[in-house]
């Protein structure tokens, strides 16, 4: 029932890629004047006058040891947002096909679909968070491509169901892209490994929330081969530069560093959500898989604009279907917690 090829776009099906200097000679040489690079070096260091590896080979086998996929079920992008926008300009055809997101949800799926022109359509999450399936399988057509599915949600921090990310994997023939960003803060087993079950699944992963690398820009998108064969036929050919690559070698190294930050982050977020209720401008703090927590208040714009005052931003969510009321906050360091903790006792 699933069909890579009839969901791709014409012109990308018959699309002959860009063929690098790095792809058209792979072997060992040791005068390369195939690249029209600057053969003297650079300003920096000799290093940087090379053009980087195209497919980040090292980067993938350090990924692959860590996430237990092999290298060529990897695809890696200039931040997550690169792996959202080339699904849109592979498999939507601007002004025909249409995509599906769950709001309250991340707003990369609906502005990367703006630019690329592409319909989105809306299954408002339930009261609880959870997909809505009636609501979903109702706006499929013929013409769907993609369902977007967050999970854990921003912002509203929750996992969605299992067995309901499951139903949509087993009766879609479009594909379905489960956004992991902040799997690693999450109770819930990862999609990952269930690769070989769903040839229409993508799973998206990020460097920018667990690892702490959003500064470097490194999303992955893992999927089947012939998923990831079609990203790298549509990707610019250089997207990952030298500096990020070897950047985040270094960082994966660092297994056992992220995953203590991992621990701390998780024990300190339930302890503000505890010390959040408590105060008496809190109606309720939902339950978080991820580094951050959705709070309900008393006057959440007139709390903002408050803490804005003593100089701490969070995320105004008060307008948000389903979160009407609510501040979405950051799990900050512990004296950063604290501050917010005293900030929101003066105000009442
Ligand atoms: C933060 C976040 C990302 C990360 O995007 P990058 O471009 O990799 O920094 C992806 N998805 C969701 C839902 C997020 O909240």
């Amino acid at each position: 029932m699933f069909n890579l090829d009839s969901l791709l776009r014409d012109n990308i099906r018959k699309l002959v890629p860009y063929s690098s200097a790095r792809d058209e000679f792979k072997g060992e040489a040791q005068v390369f004047l195939d690249a029209n690079e600057n053969s003297l070096g650079s300003p920096l260091t000799r290093w940087y006058n090379r053009y980087p590896d195209p497919h980040q080979w090292k980067v993938k086998e350090a990924i692959s040891r860590i996430k237990g996929v092999p290298p060529q079920h990897i695809f890696l992008g200039n931040g997550s947002d690169e792996c959202i926008d080339l699904l849109y300009r592979a498999f939507c055809v601007p002004g025909k096909d249409n995509v599906i997101i769950n709001p309250p949800t991340y707003g990369m799926y609906e502005v990367s679909a703006n630019i690329n022109d592409v319909e989105v359509r809306r299954a408002t999450l339930l009261d609880d968070f959870q997909l809505d399936l009636v609501h979903l399988e109702n706006l499929v057509d013929s013409n769907t491509k993609i369902i977007w599915i967050c999970s854990p949600n921003n912002p509203t921090a929750n996992s969605m169901n299992r067995q309901d990310i499951e139903v949509v994997l087993n009766n879609f023939s479009g594909l379905v892209v489960i956004d992991e960003a902040y799997i690693n803060f999450s109770r819930h087993k990862s999609f990952i490994q269930e690769l070989s079950d769903y040839p229409n699944l993508v799973v998206l992963q990020t460097m920018s929330k667990a690892w702490g690398l959003a500064g470097l820009r490194m999303g992955m998108a893992f999927a089947s081969e012939a998923i990831i064969d079609v990203y790298n036929k549509v990707k610019p050919p250089y997207n990952i530069s030298q500096v990020n690559q070897e950047l985040v070698l270094k960082a994966l190294e660092e297994v056992g560093q992220v995953n203590d930050m991992i621990r701390q982050l998780v024990a300190m977020r339930e302890q503000l959500s505890k010390d959040l209720v408590a105060l008496p401008l809190v109606r309720a703090v939902f339950p978080s898989d991820a580094n951050f927590l959705l709070v309900k208040m008393e006057n959440a714009r007139g709390v903002y604009e408050r803490l804005l005052e003593d100089g701490i931003v969070v995320r105004d969510r008060s307008k948000v279907e389903l979160c009407e009321g609510c501040l979405r906050i950051t799990v900050g360091t512990e004296k950063e917690n604290g501050e917010l903790l005293n900030a929101l006792a003066k105000i009442g």
